[in-house]
């Protein structure tokens, strides 16, 4: 694999325009989503710049406001003023994080593009690592999370069943994943293509392939503010992402249904066989038992298959994922 960025190193002829752009000075684009981080966006900023400058290459800083309820966009704007190297996007609501990424990414013209939180939860310290292993050929560099900060037992037992849960039915190992990632040029192109509404950006990425390295990191607490997160929308966004990852739950409904089957089959021959030779099956309770679990089972059947419909109903309807209420810098 030829050295990326290494541009005074000899020319690889055989993969010569591919690896040409690659040696030639590089753009990156950094994008943050941001919700609610007004209070410490400067502080922030000035960390992740002082990396950025660091790495001595030119680059854009792509800040998304989801709608905050503070003072993020005039703190955006400010640092749009005296950077020129900053953008804003500001959505006309609050989307949540994965479409605001979205936003971020569709508008990032680099040829690496880092996506990172804006509460320093993740560390600027890392960017030129990533960029390191860009140069070395990765063309997807994910930040693994070591160890995962100051978490309550509840939220990491949380996520560990839903990365357990996630892997057994998509088949993509999610575990420590972050969206703390480093993507080249063709990634997010290809990213570009997927057309759901439905955002999941770590299964994106993982369902994308390509040639990916991880660097592994421990996750710092918060600078300041809440995570932005409630339970309902964790909720929300844990079902959209088994939905769009796979159809599992469906089988399993063919499945439990085969089981029912058989069940009905053998105790409808015992039925019939007892009234046949004169005793009949008596009591209420085998009725109401049966009457409970079917009952029990068609509506959690009908739940899931609700659950496909609808996510069917939001991609039919290709509302787009989010709306650019203004823009900056
Ligand atoms: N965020 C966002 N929209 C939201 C919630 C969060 O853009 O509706 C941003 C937030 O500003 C931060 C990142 O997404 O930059 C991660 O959010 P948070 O720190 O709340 O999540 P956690 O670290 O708990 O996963
Ligand atoms: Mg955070």
């Amino acid at each position: 694999m030829p050295v990326r960025g290494n541009w005074a190193s000899t020319i690889d002829t055989d993969s010569r325009s591919m690896t040409e752009i690659k040696r030639q000075p590089y753009i990156l684009s950094v994008v943050i989503p941001l919700y609610c981080e007004g209070s410490h966006l400067d502080a922030t900023l000035n960390e992740i710049i002082l990396v950025l400058d660091a790495l001595g290459t030119s680059y854009e800083l792509i800040l998304v406001d989801d709608g905050s309820t503070d003072n993020t966009w005039q703190a955006i704007t400010g640092q749009c003023k005296r950077l020129p190297d900053v953008k804003g996007i500001r959505l006309s609501r609050n989307f949540g994080k994965e479409a605001a990424l979205a936003a971020g990414l569709e508008h990032a013209k680099g040829d690496a593009i880092v996506v990172m939180d804006g509460d320093l939860q993740h560390p600027p310290s890392l960017i030129p690592l990533m960029v390191n292993a860009w140069h070395e050929g990765a063309d997807v560099v994910e930040a693994v999370k070591q160890f995962r900060g100051h978490e309550s037992a509840y939220s990491k037992a949380r996520s560990k069943v839903f990365y357990s849960l996630f892997s057994r039915l998509t088949g993509h190992d999610l575990r420590g994943a972050s969206d703390f990632k480093l993507l080249d040029r063709r990634v997010l192109e290809a990213w570009r293509k997927m057309g759901e509404r439905n955002l999941f950006f770590r299964g994106m990425t993982s369902w994308l392939g390509f040639k990916s390295t991880k660097i592994t990191f421990d996750v710092a607490d918060r600078v300041d503010g809440e995570s932005g997160w409630s339970l309902l929308q964790l909720t929300r966004l844990a079902m959209t992402a088994v939905t769009a990852f796979s159809s599992a739950p469906l089988h399993l409904i063919t499945l439990s249904g085969i089981g029912f089957a058989i069940f009905a089959f053998i105790l409808g021959a015992q039925t019939l066989y007892h009234k046949l030779i004169g005793h009949a099956v008596d009591g209420f309770t085998t009725v109401i038992l049966l009457l409970l679990i079917i009952g029990g089972v068609l509506m959690l059947g009908l739940g899931i298959t609700g659950t496909y419909i609808a996510r069917i109903y939001e991609e039919v309807k290709g509302r787009p994922r989010y709306i650019v209420a203004e823009q900056a810098g």
